[in-house]
């Protein structure tokens, strides 16, 4: 099967980058007459530190974007495939119609004990710049396609506009990445083990969450916003489900990359899975033989 490598928008990057203003020489930074005054110096210097910001970034996107001699992209995982031949034909205990939010935990988990098979109908986040990039946030958004688009617009029953994911992790790829813990209660409500539900934050958390070393002038807003019309306490930051206003978790990281739940099949047992890409489920077949 073929892959199309996302060249146009690794050209736009480039020209970005060529763009971006440029470290400020030894001698700019040494000759007064050269420097109008220190609020020059400060732009200069954030030119210079975005400049490196977004260089790391192109390279990160071009390693993931190195395809292989069959022309096909190198994923982080072995055992992620756009071939439906590898899976043909053979018998998995388990089969996970959507590598989403919570297919691709659940096939990580299934897989230590069970083979497993994920049907993600859409492709890989891994390069996406669109999803990776916290600075594309929103774009797919704007852009749903009924066939082959990130997001899928979708009407509610009730006559909301919505957004469906299609790519591998699901939700996590296109959302605005808050995350936050259960609460108790509702732990509790739902009967779950609440040691079990704590080691699977760790578990989700150590990959997927991320402590923000600063906010947002958006996520700004929005506090001060909350903490103008009343909603209290101020619990600074937390990732536990609290009343009032907080910080919490995101999965973007310090440098603005998104991590996605596919991220957590790095957990998988690699023997046991098959991730097959472009692989949309449109029926399932129920038998009551016990060969089935
Ligand atoms: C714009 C937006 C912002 C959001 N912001 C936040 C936030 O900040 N914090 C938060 O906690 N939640 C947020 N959410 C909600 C959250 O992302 C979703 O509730 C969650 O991702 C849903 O997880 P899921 O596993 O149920 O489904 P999904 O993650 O959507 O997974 C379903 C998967 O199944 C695949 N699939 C569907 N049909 C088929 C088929 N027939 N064959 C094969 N594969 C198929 C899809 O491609 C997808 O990968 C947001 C949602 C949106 C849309």
């Amino acid at each position: 099967m073929g892959y199309e490598v996302d060249l146009p928008n690794l050209e736009t990057y480039a020209k970005t980058l060529l763009e971006a203003p440029r470290e400020p020489s030894e001698e700019t930074f040494g000759n007064a007459e050269t420097i109008e005054s220190d609020v020059s110096m400060q732009k200069q210097r954030k030119g210079r530190d975005k400049f490196i910001k977004d260089a790391s970034k192109m390279a990160n996107v071009i390693k993931e974007k190195l395809i292989n001699s069959s022309g096909n992209p190198v994923f982080p995982y072995p055992f992620i495939t756009l071939d439906a031949e590898k899976v043909a034909a053979r018998k998995y205990d388990y089969i996970i119609v959507g590598g989403g939010t919570a297919g691709c935990p659940l096939a990580a988990t299934l897989s230590q004990k069970h083979t497993v098979l994920v049907l993600e109908r859409g492709g890989s986040p891994y390069g996406n710049s669109e999803i990776e990039n916290g600075d594309n946030f929103g774009n797919p958004l704007n852009e749903p396609d009924k066939y082959s688009s990130i997001a899928q617009e979708v009407l509610t029953e009730d006559g909301l506009k919505l957004a469906r994911a299609r790519v591998l992790g699901g939700g996590t790829a296109i959302n605005a990445g808050f995350y936050s813990r259960a609460s108790l209660g509702f732990i509790q409500r739902m009967g779950w083990d609440e040691k079990l539900v704590n080691e699977s934050f760790l578990w989700v958390e150590k990959v997927n969450a991320f402590k923000p070393d600063h906010l947002s002038r958006w996520s700004t807003a929005l506090k001060d916003a909350l903490l103008e019309v009343g909603v209290l306490p101020y619990n600074g930051y937390t990732m536990d489900h609290v009343e009032g206003t907080k910080i919490s978790a995101s999965t973007f990281d310090n440098h603005g990359k998104r991590h996605t739940a596919a991220d957590l099949l790095k957990y998988a047992n690699p023997h046991n899975i098959v991730v097959l890409l472009n692989a949309t489920a449109s029926r399932i077949l129920f038998s009551s033989s016990s060969g089935a």
